[in-house]
């Protein structure tokens, strides 16, 4: 999209010529479509759960439930609100990376203790889901901002238990190279088919064909994930099969730390 700014040159009364600026709006374009674009989705996500809370609660208020089925609608009421507050935060987190760029502190992070945090915080979870957890690395450090690593690693072995199968397992693996840290986080989980691959880092892209509806999430997750590798410098690779699982290797360039 092209722009067309023109101001006539003018010197005393007479007319002598005109500038005429083509500037290239296209950028500027796309970035406020995908702005646009992001408000209404994330009022489209707020208002689903919101409907269904203020419905369980109003009819619960008018004594339309029956004694014995009142905790399955509490229940719903809370996972509801716990589907509001994920979005919530991912959207926070979302809005802190658009802002924040200049304001982050690098220092040396140990890669190892960032994922052996994940593996920890993950731990039950897993368990509740039947879902083996494996790590395997060394300590290695590199020049990072510590809350992108952690976010990054977070919710890519969120995912990677999330779509996985009953005794299925997730396995986190670390190396290194002279020049590189390499984390792969890879599941035995339902895969992801090849067509939705390029776009399940897009904001708010969820797979229909992984039940994701009943999965609950907000489909921010992964944009995040790309969004704090590549300002740690990074890159993300995803390889995936459908039915059969998912390997996810962050690669990150190692600065020399002591
Ligand atoms: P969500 O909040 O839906 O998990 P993400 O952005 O993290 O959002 O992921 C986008 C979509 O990609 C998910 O809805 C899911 O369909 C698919 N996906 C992500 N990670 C995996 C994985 N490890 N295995 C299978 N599908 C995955």
């Amino acid at each position: 999209d092209i722009q067309l700014i023109a101001n006539p040159v003018i010197r005393g009364q007479k007319t002598e010529g005109a500038v005429i600026l083509l500037v290239n709006v296209t950028e500027k374009l796309e970035r406020e479509n995908l702005r646009r674009e992001f408000s209404a989705n994330v009022s489209h996500e707020l208002k689903t759960p919101l409907t269904s809370i203020s419905g369980f609660a109003e009819i619960m208020q008018d004594g339309l439930v029956k004694e014995e089925d009142i905790p399955q609608f509490a229940g719903r009421i809370y996972k509801e609100s716990q589907r509001l507050l994920q979005l919530v935060e991912d959207v926070i987190q979302i809005s802190q990376l658009d802002e924040e760029k200049t304001s982050y502190t690098w220092e040396p992070v140990d890669v190892y203790q960032v994922c052996k945090n994940a593996f920890e915080s993950l731990k039950e979870k897993a368990q509740s889901m039947n879902v083996h957890l494996y790590i395997c690395g060394d300590s290695m450090k590199m020049e990072a901002v510590r809350t992108l690593l952690e976010e990054a690693v977070y919710n890519v072995c969120d995912n990677a238990i999330k779509y996985n199968r009953n005794d299925g397992s997730v396995s986190i693996f670390l190396t290194q190279t002279a020049h590189e840290i390499q984390i792969v986080v890879k599941d035995t989980g339902v895969g992801i088919p090849r067509e939705d691959q390029d776009r399940v880092f897009e904001r708010f892209y969820r797979v229909d064909k992984s039940h994701s509806k009943e999965i609950g999430g907000t489909g921010l997750g992964l944009s995040i994930v790309k969004h704090a590798v590549g300002t740690l410098k990074g890159s993300v690779i995803l390889q995936s099969e459908e039915g059969c699982g998912t390997e996810i290797c962050m690669k990150f360039p190692k600065t020399h730390v002591e």
